[in-house]
């Protein structure tokens, strides 16, 4: 199989992940090296991450609006401006693809215009979470119903057709973006995320200097790994989708 490697940077990306951290796991360095290229990107973060604790008793109104703040500081760490974090605030833990979901992303692609766009792919296999599969099937078909004209419930913003659709922890991988000089960030943006550092990072908390030590060289080790698929040093793995 043919491996793609850089795309060249469009001047506005969006990224639609299904929770707050989901985004900076799946292509974190990439958002970093094309916002300091230039880039405009935002982020969409589908569901309110209201479910990302262990702990039964945590107040869950408390932890969405901490989860915004850790949201908004990682993107930030990547080169993204607070005001191009787009909570939409859908349950977490019960995400689904419907009406109201599509037409929410559509209009956002609408709005924004990216010629590229980052989404969960919706085909993995085996996979368990029904948020990102949810997240997926929503990013499709609010693709294919941004480009249409006549879509029915959203005539009044003009239609737009992306050029690239990116598709991360894909089935099947078919083009890897550079990491070189961005893997710090990556890093960075995901220990932003101080509330997820046990659930999702495995490490005990922020004085845990060798769990934040570990999971510094588990990221590193996986960039190495995707990089390889393109012989390059370090990467991000997509499938890429550019018949749009
Ligand atoms: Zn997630």
């Amino acid at each position: 199989m043919k491996i793609t490697r850089d795309l060249p940077i469009p001047k506005a990306a969006l990224a639609i992940g299904a929770h707050p951290d989901d985004i900076e796991f799946n292509c974190g360095s990439t958002v970093a090296k094309w916002s300091s290229k230039g880039c405009e990107f935002h982020f969409a973060i589908l569901t309110d991450g209201s479910m990302g604790s262990w702990e039964p008793t945590d107040d869950s109104d408390n932890l969405i609006e901490t989860r915004q703040a850790e949201a908004r500081r990682a993107a930030n760490l990547l080169g993204v401006e607070s005001s191009n974090v787009h909570f939409l605030g859908f349950k977490d833990g019960s995400l689904e693809k419907s009406r109201e979901s599509i037409a929410r992303v559509c209009s956002l692609i609408r709005t924004v215009k990216p010629q590229t766009i980052f989404g969960h792919d919706p085909w993995k296999m085996y996979r368990l979470h029904p948020d990102h599969r949810a997240a997926g099937f929503i990013t499709v078909d609010a693709i294919v119903a941004a480009r249409e004209p006549l879509y029915s419930y959203l005539q009044t913003l003009e239609h737009h057709r992306c050029d690239n659709l990116l598709l991360y922890e894909a089935q099947i991988e078919d083009h890897v973006e550079s990491s070189k000089d961005f893997e710090e960030q990556k890093v960075e943006s995901l220990l932003a995320h101080a509330s997820q550092l046990l659930t999702t990072m495995n490490i005990a908390g922020p004085n845990d200097l060798d769990g934040i030590e570990r999971f510094r060289r588990w990221i590193s080790d996986n960039l190495t790994e995707k990089g390889s698929l393109a012989t390059l040093s370090g990467g991000e793995a997509f499938k890429l989708i550019n018949q749009i």
